[in-house]
């Protein structure tokens, strides 16, 4: 009888461990939008927020590369190999950055796109590592999101080669 009381406790506290678990999962994962109050998917007013003030909304993570130009390692981010349709949004601000079918299948270990919202997007000369490359941020807040190449596919010829950690993609499904 000991046995089986002391198993049933057992049980009940792995279940308690589980929900927790999940219950702080879904809290990471709004934590973008919902303790950012610059984010917004429709105002495209420049933004001009200190990295003091962004170190305490984003993630660790996010704020490596999207503030401080760091790049996620090449087939670990989570739209390389990814191909529904929607939109694909800033991770900092909301922002309109890519349409999906202007994605395509590169090999280069990111998610790549031969176009760009050119509302959503500017660029910077990068002359760091030893390279001469062309940095793209976000035109509405500045965050870093890769760079852009001239090997593309057609129609344009361009290569964006972005960062999954920057982006937000949001279905077309989920529009509705
Ligand atoms: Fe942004």
């Amino acid at each position: 009888m000991k046995i089986i009381i002391s198993m049933l406790m057992l049980i009940s506290l792995q279940m308690c461990s589980q929900v927790k678990q999940s219950q702080n999962k879904e809290v990471m994962e709004n934590s973008a939008t919902k303790n950012n109050p610059y984010y917004s998917r429709t105002d495209r007013t420049k933004l001009n927020v200190p990295n003091s003030e962004w170190r305490k909304i984003l993630s660790p993570d996010l704020y490596a590369i999207a503030r401080e130009a760091d790049t996620e390692r090449p087939f670990t981010g989570k739209y390389n190999d990814f191909d529904e349709l929607g939109d694909y949004y800033c991770a900092v601000c909301g922002n309109h950055l890519f349409r999906s079918d202007a994605k395509f299948s590169s090999t280069c270990g990111w998610p790549s796109f031969f176009e760009a919202d050119k509302e959503g997007t500017a660029y910077k000369r990068d002359s760091s590592h030893g390279m001469e490359r062309i940095e793209v941020v976000c035109k509405r807040c500045d965050s870093h999101l890769g760079h852009v190449f001239n090997d593309g596919p057609p129609p344009t010829g361009t290569r964006y080669c972005m960062n999954s950690v920057s982006l937000e993609f949001v279905g077309d499904s989920e529009k509705k």
